[in-house]
């Protein structure tokens, strides 16, 4: 799947459309999102043109891959939830519900999360 410029995400990087930023270094940007599932749920992306994890880690070069792992850790660490815990995950593709085609982990934490799936969802 080719980078659509248009993305929302991408919009935000360029600072065409706000954002409740909560960091930012080279590599990343991270924000609060707009429709919250957990008390903190912030994203995190990377500083360039990938649309998924799969893109990114075929074709970012290794100081953004680096950079932007680096980011999240330390997003978590100044959200102070590294204790009593947080969950991060990342949507690729249309199984997984993708919405914004530009790489984002969510950072969800500040309450007990519970289960990681649904667990009657799991047999499809
Ligand atoms: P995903 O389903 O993994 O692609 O998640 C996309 C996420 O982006 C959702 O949780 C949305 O609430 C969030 N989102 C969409 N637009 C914005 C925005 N302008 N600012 C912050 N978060 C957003």
């Amino acid at each position: 799947m080719a980078y659509d410029d248009g993305n929302i995400f991408a919009k935000i990087l360029r600072g065409e459309i706000p954002c409740r930023k909560v960091y930012e270094d080279e590599h990343a940007l991270a924000f609060h999102d707009i429709n919250p599932q957990a008390p903190v749920h912030v994203l995190v992306i990377p500083k360039g043109p990938y649309v998924s994890m799969a893109d990114f880690t075929e074709n970012a070069p290794d100081d953004l891959v680096l950079g932007f792992f680096r980011a999240v850790g330390t997003v978590a660490r100044e959200l102070e939830l590294v204790e009593p815990g947080y969950r991060i995950l990342a949507n690729h593709g249309v199984h997984s519900h993708q919405e914004v085609p530009h790489l984002h982990i969510h950072i969800f934490g500040g309450k007990q999360l519970g289960p990681m799936l649904v667990k009657d969802r799991a047999k499809g």
